[in-house]
C-alpha cells in the first residue's frame, strides 16, 4: 500500500507522525493507498520553499520558462497514458475518459508554452516632452491552487502552468480522494528542469486549506470546488487580501426544442448526464423537453439508460465506472430516494446495480427521472451522480426563464434546428458557458473557463488570458531620458539570459 505524500523543494516530503486518510480504488472498494493530512509546521514548510524560490523565478526571462513548459508538455505526452491510470484508479472514471482529461490538461500547457508572446503589453512611444509611457505584467509571487476529487489532472492543469508560465511558484493542494496524480505532475515538473520550490504539492483537508488562506506570504488562490466551499475561500481570502477565484458547483441544463435531431439530442445527453458517473461540474444533469418533445425523448431514453455498460473504467468497453466513494454514494442514493418522495417519476432506478467481480465497488447505475418540477430538491441541487431529471416546459420562453432563475449558471446547452432561436438563447442565457447542439461546451485552452452566478466567486474565469490576467499584477511605467549613455559596440546576437 502505497503512502502518498507532499512534494516540497524538488522532493517527497512527510512529517513522521502526522495524520493520514484512506484513499480507495473505487471499483473495488479496496483501500489502495494513505494521503497524509498536512499540519501547520507542513503548511509553513512549503510555503517558505515557494517563497524562497520565487525571486530568481520571477527573475527568469520568460522564453526559459516556456522552455521549461515545452520540456514538461514532451514529458505529459510520454506518459499519458500512467497519469490517466492512476486517475481511473482512485477516481474511477473509464480509462478513455481519463486519457481526455490528461488531454485537456496538456493544452493549458501548450497555451503556456507561448507565454514570451502572451506576456507582451502595450507601449505608447512619445507621449509628450520625450516620456514614452508602457505597462508590464508582473507576477505575484506564491500562488496557491486548490482541487476538486473530480478531474485531479485537468483542473491543477487550469491553473499552474498558467501561474509558472508568469513567474509565480506555486502550491497545490490536490482532493485527498484522489492525490496520487499530483505527485507524478511534481515528479515530471523536476524532470523538465522547473527549478525546486516552483512547483509544490501540499497534501490535505480543511486544516492545508485553512493554512494556506491564513498565510500572509500566499498572494492568490484559486480553487475548484462545491459552492458552499469557494464561497468560503473567496470571501475568507479576499478579506484578508489574496486575489481569489473560486470555481463552485453547477446544475447544467440541456434544452431539446422541438425542432432538434433527437437521435443527436439523445446521444448528447447520454454521455453528457452519464458520462464519468455525472462526476464533472459540466454534466447535463437537466434535460428541459420544450413541447411535444417530451414523450419520444423520454422513450428513446429509457432503453438506452438501461443498458449503459458499467464496469470497472479499466476495462476497455465501459461506459460509465463506479462513484468515487462509498459516502458519495450513499449521498447520490439519498438523493433519488428524495426524487421519489417528492413525486418525481422514476423512470429508470440505478440503485442496487452489482458489477460481477466488483461486488464491493462503489457503483450506482443510470437513473432517470420524468416530471421533475422546478423547486424540488433534485432540480434544486447539483447531485454530481448518474441522475438524469427530465422538466417538460410548454415553449422556448419557458425553457430561458426555468435557467435563468436557476442559482447555478456554470454550462449549458441548446439542440435545435433553428438559427434565430439558437441566436436567442447564446445572447439571453444567464450561465457562463454556452453549447449549441453542443452537449459539454468546456472552452479551449485559449477561451477560458468559468460560470456564472453561484458557480464562481470572483472576477475573472480560469485559465487562457483570464488566467493570464488573475496570475499578474498590472504596471503602468512612464519614463524620460533627457540624456541619453553612450553604451558603445556590441558585436554578438543578443540571447535571453
Ligand atoms: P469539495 O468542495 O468537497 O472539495 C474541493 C477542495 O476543497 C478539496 O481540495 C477539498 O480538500 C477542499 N475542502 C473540502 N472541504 C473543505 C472545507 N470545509 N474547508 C476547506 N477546504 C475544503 O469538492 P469535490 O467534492 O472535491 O468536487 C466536486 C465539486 O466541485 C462539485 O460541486 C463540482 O461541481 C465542483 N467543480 C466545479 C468546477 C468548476 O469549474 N466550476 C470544476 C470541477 C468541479
Amino acid at each position: 500500500m502505497s503512502l502518498i505524500q507532499h512534494y516540497i523543494n524538488g522532493a517527497p516530503f512527510s512529517a513522521n507522525d502526522g495524520r493520514q486518510q484512506e484513499v480507495f480504488n473505487p471499483a473495488t472498494g479496496a483501500v489502495s493507498g494513505k494521503v497524509v493530512l498536512a499540519d501547520l509546521a507542513e503548511v509553513n514548510a512549503v510555503v517558505a520553499a515557494a517563497k524562497a524560490a520565487a525571486p530568481a523565478w520571477a527573475d527568469t526571462a520568460p522564453l526559459r520558462r516556456a522552455r521549461v513548459m515545452f520540456k514538461f508538455k514532451e514529458l505529459l505526452d510520454r506518459h499519458h497514458k500512467e497519469l490517466a491510470t492512476l486517475i481511473t484508479r482512485e477516481h474511477g472514471k473509464v480509462l478513455s475518459d481519463a486519457m481526455g482529461e490528461v488531454t485537456r490538461g496538456i493544452e493549458i500547457v501548450e497555451f503556456a508554452c507561448g507565454i514570451p508572446q502572451l506576456a507582451k503589453t502595450q507601449f505608447s512611444d512619445n507621449i509628450g516632452g520625450g516620456i514614452d509611457n508602457w505597462n508590464l505584467r508582473q507576477p505575484l509571487g506564491v500562488t496557491a491552487g486548490i482541487t476538486p476529487f473530480n478531474f485531479p489532472f485537468m483542473v491543477p492543469m487550469w491553473m499552474a502552468p498558467i501561474a509558472i508560465a508568469t513567474g509565480n511558484t506555486f502550491i497545490l493542494k490536490p482532493s485527498e480522494r484522489d492525490p496520487s496524480v499530483s505527485l507524478l505532475v511534481a515528479e515530471l515538473f523536476k524532470q523538465a528542469g522547473l527549478p525546486d520550490g516552483v512547483f509544490n504539492v501540499l497534501q490535505g483537508d480543511k486544516v492545508a486549506v485553512d493554512g494556506l488562506l491564513q498565510h500572509p506570504d500566499v498572494a492568490a488562490i484559486s480553487f475548484v470546488g462545491s459552492t458552499p466551499i469557494a464561497e468560503y475561500i473567496y470571501s475568507e481570502g479576499t478579506r484578508l487580501g489574496k486575489r481569489v477565484q473560486a470555481l463552485g458547483g453547477a446544475k447544467n441544463h440541456l434544452v431539446v426544442m422541438p425542432d432538434a435531431n433527437l437521435e443527436q439530442a439523445v446521444d448528447a445527453l447520454m454521455g453528457a448526464a452519464y458520462g464519468s458517473a455525472g462526476e464533472r461540474c459540466m454534466a447535463i444533469s437537466v434535460a428541459v423537453a420544450v413541447g411535444d418533445v417530451a414523450d419520444k425523448l423520454v422513450a428513446a431514453l429509457i432503453p438506452r439508460v438501461q443498458t449503459l455498460k458499467i464496469k470497472n473504467g479499466m476495462e476497455a468497453d465501459a461506459e460509465m465506472g463506479p462513484l468515487v466513494t462509498a459516502i458519495h454514494q450513499a449521498k447520490v442514493e439519498g438523493y433519488i430516494a428524495d426524487g421519489v418522495k417528492e413525486g418525481a417519476s422514476l423512470l429508470v432506478d440505478g440503485r442496487g446495480v452489482t458489477v460481477p467481480g466488483h461486488e464491493g465497488g462503489f457503483f450506482l447505475g443510470g437513473t432517470l427521472f420524468d416530471h421533475v418540477k422546478e423547486g424540488m430538491k433534485i432540480h434544486r441541487e447539483e447531485i454530481f451522480g448518474p441522475v438524469l431529471c427530465v422538466v417538460r416546459v410548454p415553449d422556448f420562453a419557458a425553457a430561458l426563464e426555468l435557467i435563468n432563475r436557476h442559482e447555478f449558471g456554470n454550462g449549458v446547452s441548446l439542440f435545435t434546428s433553428d438559427g434565430n432561436t439558437a441566436r436567442e438563447f447564446s445572447r439571453r442565457v444567464q450561465v457562463g458557458m454556452v453549447g449549441i447542439n453542443v452537449p459539454i461546451p468546456v472552452p479551449m485552452a485559449w477561451h477560458s473557463f468559468g460560470g456564472w452566478k453561484r458557480s464562481l466567486f470572483g472576477d475573472v474565469h480560469a485559465y487562457g488570458e483570464e488566467g493570464l490576467r488573475f496570475y499578474t499584477r498590472y504596471k503602468s511605467i512612464m519614463q524620460r531620458w533627457p540624456d541619453s549613455i553612450a553604451k558603445g559596440a556590441e558585436f554578438t546576437m543578443p540571447v535571453a539570459k
